[in-house]
């Protein structure tokens, strides 16, 4: 593939008309092994868990749009987490973001803590706590940008500096950006990591985890995890994926212009407190975010006025386009509670600490005509 236009990309690479039929559609190969004509003698493809002509094309497809050599699929985004965190053994340690994915979270400290691997939690929008945290141990720093729920924006480079200056892996959790607004890969990351559920595959059918490398010796280690532990996404679920994608330039433009929108009608709303979204000049993190990204998402945080977890409930009910429900990214619009949801596993005084008030609600803007999301929005305010 020629291009190293995103747009173009989305829909050719890794992708070629099948071998032998010349579908134009990458075929669901679903089938769990493959005929050999004599022991050692087979076409590349020796059994499902390993091999799958349906997910090497999305994987190929992937490794394009992160502008990286390899891609590899798992069946979830925390079995690519899982995957990359066995790249270290018992006493190394992880620096990682505070404003982190509650289910990262879960698994470093509930998993994996136990196994001897060390994680600590930081403000990485600030160098001299990251650089403080980093010891002879520190293996990998994780970063997640923007973070979720507070849409935080983190340097990725300066991040990444920071790894190369100790030897250590850096991986960008690149979910809420998708690979239309940002490629961390371009900016040194050794691997890319995605939820694919959430804007890559877009339609909120299908549960899958992406990490992308340009690095031989990840990628072979990380291939030998995805094997060896066999959490390898279906044929199906592959096929969906590499249709999403398809649209996930024109999907993504759509988050962001409806996103813009309502970001600013929501500041200027009398019953909001707060509204976090890295488009707006007085977001701290406004500059690094116009460094980085192609434009600001469709992910948007806000507060009540009167911040009361009652109000904040009774908004949540009443809304009739955005679907109250975990998760993000697809066409259509959601809007969730973090206390209670995604961020439940965190203890209140720690989710407090980190700025998370407990009337806080999270919008995935969908590609719906924007006059009718504002007009839902409007009429549950009306309710609080
Ligand atoms: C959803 C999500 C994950 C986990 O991915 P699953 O596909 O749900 O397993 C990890 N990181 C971020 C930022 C996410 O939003």
């Amino acid at each position: 593939m020629q291009s190293k236009n995103i747009e173009t990309l989305a829909l050719h690479a890794g992708v070629e008309p099948d071998p032998s039929t010349g579908a134009i559609m990458t075929p669901i190969y679903q089938t769990s092994t493959y005929v050999q004509a004599a022991p050692g003698d087979h076409k590349g493809y020796e059994y499902g868990r390993t091999q799958n002509p349906t997910r090497h094309a999305l994987q190929q497809n992937l490794a394009a749009l992160e502008s990286t050599t390899y891609g590899l699929c798992f069946s979830t985004g925390m079995a690519a987490i899982d995957a990359c965190i066995k790249l270290l053994i018992p006493g190394d340690e992880v620096v990682s973001t505070n404003d982190l994915y509650g289910g990262t979270y879960r698994l470093f400290t509930k998993i994996f803590e136990p196994y001897g691997i060390k994680f600590s939690f930081v403000d990485m929008s600030n160098e001299a706590i990251v650089r403080a945290a980093m010891t002879e141990k520190t293996k990998m720093i994780w970063i997640e940008t923007p973070t979720n729920p507070l849409l935080r924006i983190i340097d990725i480079e300066r991040m990444i500096s920071i790894a190369h200056e100790n030897k250590c892996i850096s991986v960008v959790d690149n979910t809420f950006a998708s690979p239309y607004l940002q490629n961390p890969a371009k900016m040194g990351a050794d691997i890319v990591m995605h939820s694919a559920t959430k804007y890559i595959n877009g339609h909120s059918d299908v549960v899958m985890g992406v990490l992308c490398t340009s690095n031989k010796q990840l990628w072979e280690q990380l291939s030998f995890i995805q094997n060896a532990c066999g959490a390898t996404p279906g044929p199906m679920d592959c096929f969906l994926t590499l249709r999403g994608i398809k649209t996930l330039h024109i999907r993504m433009q759509r988050h962001c212009e409806n996103g813009t929108k309502i970001a600013h009608w929501l500041k200027n709303h009398s019953k909001v407190g707060d509204v976090y979204w890295p488009g707006f000049e007085t977001h701290p993190n406004h500059a690094v975010a116009k460094k980085q990204m192609r434009d600001f998402g469709g992910m948007i945080s806000f507060t009540l006025k009167d911040d009361a977890m009652e109000k904040a409930l009774i908004f949540l009910s009443a809304t009739k386009l955005f679907a109250l429900a975990e998760s993000l990214g697809g066409v259509e619009s959601l809007l969730g509670h973090p206390a209670s949801m995604t961020h439940a596993s965190i203890p209140k005084a720690e989710r407090e600490a980190n700025g998370l008030k407990d009337s806080l609600i999270r919008l995935s803007v969908g590609i719906e005509h924007v006059d009718d999301l504002i007009a839902d929005l409007e009429q549950a305010f009306a309710l609080v």
